[in-house]
């Protein structure tokens, strides 16, 4: 840290993303990435006469994408905001909605990013305990007078709420926005979307980098009532007027209109997951119910930490975390049935080893 640190940062604890390692090649199941390629009509997209007009800015509205999700959902394009990733969305939300009068809660154990942006916009924020295995209890959040956020199904624990919980939630707290973090509603989950015409306080926010195999071009989405994006856009358009590239733009374009492609693949992800489910249950292992592209897990024979540090030593990376009530669990990411099969056989070698 250099002397030139704003004093604002000099504590801030930065997020720690999932190691991308680029020296050895991994059996990769620890950032929840599709193990799938972009759509046929992607690579298209990002054709050469498109990268020959990269000396031209993006349309800042990103209007085409914008029409295109709106179509796809049934919405307005005044509904739709568009982000640099769904993370990027996250600033926005906590920099545009919350302040010292309007703090924010959110899970306690969660998506790691949600205390990262509250420290850095100083907010005050709750971190609402999460019921017995990790159950999230929707009461807990009814009327509890300040801004919301929920990742639904939640990380890293795959569990979802259903559409008429987040409606007693949103309801329930009419003066203050909810924002739902669908990142991974399309393995099997049912989405709150249709919410949104009712409740002006709802902002459902999607990526493209999980059941759209689009981690790489960076692209999240918010849905919710064209006043909440009105808000967005002034936050927008004070830091990053053209925060989505123009290769991103024509690539989602694209991958929006090759939906059944990616259905085809979620249904693949989620036999794969159930497969992964069974065989470890054999294995003695205990699995939380997952609506996601991943597995909450742990064996009372091998903790978190140490099922993290061998598998990885054999060339399979999953994600672990220090933090003491989940330290005994890792997640796993569901990819391919062969990727799964590598992590499977590992497993079982480890197991055999510990005795
Ligand atoms: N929300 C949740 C719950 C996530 O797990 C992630 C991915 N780590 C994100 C948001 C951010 O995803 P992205 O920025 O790639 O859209």
């Amino acid at each position: 840290m250099s002397k030139f640190l704003s004093a604002r940062f000099s504590g801030l604890e930065a997020y720690v993303p999932g190691e991308q390692p680029q020296d050895m090649q991994y059996v990769k199941l620890n950032t929840n990435e599709s193990p799938f390629p972009p759509a046929p009509a992607v690579l298209e997209a990002v054709s050469a006469a498109e990268v020959s007009r990269l000396n031209l800015y993006p349309d800042p509205e990103g209007r085409a994408l914008r029409e295109a999700l709106a179509r796809h959902y049934e919405v307005k394009v005044e509904n739709v905001f568009l982000a640099n990733g769904s993370d990027e969305l996250l600033n926005f939300f906590f920099m545009t909605f919350c302040d010292e009068e309007r703090p924010v809660a959110f899970p306690e154990v969660s998506y790691g990013f949600y205390p990262v942006y509250a420290n850095l916009y100083r907010l005050p924020f709750r971190a609402v305990p999460l019921r017995a295995e990790f159950r999230l209890e929707p009461e807990d959040y009814c009327g509890i007078g300040s801004n919301i956020v929920i990742a639904n199904p939640n990380a890293p624990t795959g569990r979802i709420i259903g559409v008429n919980e987040i409606e007693r939630i949103v309801r329930s707290n009419s003066d203050h926005v909810v924002l739902i973090d669908e990142a991974y509603i399309d393995f099997g989950g049912e989405s709150c979307l249709p919410l949104v015409e009712k409740y002006d306080n709802l902002l459902v926010c999607q990526t493209f980098s999980k059941f759209r195999s689009l981690a790489g071009g960076r692209l999240g989405f918010a849905i919710g009532s064209p006043a909440l994006i009105e808000d967005l856009d002034i936050i927008k358009y004070s830091t990053n007027s053209y925060n989505i590239n123009r290769l991103t733009m024509a690539a989602a374009v694209a991958t929006v209109e090759s939906d059944e492609y990616y259905r085809e693949n979620s249904r693949i992800i989620q036999s794969n997951r159930a497969y992964t489910v069974e065989a470890l249950e054999k294995l003695g292992f205990e699995t939380l119910p997952s609506m996601a592209n991943f597995i909450f897990t742990r064996s009372s024979r091998v903790d978190g930490g140490r099922l993290y540090r061998t598998l990885k030593a054999r060339g399979v990376l999953v994600r672990h975390w220090d933090k003491p009530s989940i330290a005994d669990w890792c997640r796993v990411t569901i990819g391919s049935r062969e990727q799964m099969d590598v992590f499977l056989a590992k497993v079982r070698e480890i197991l055999e080893e510990v005795g």
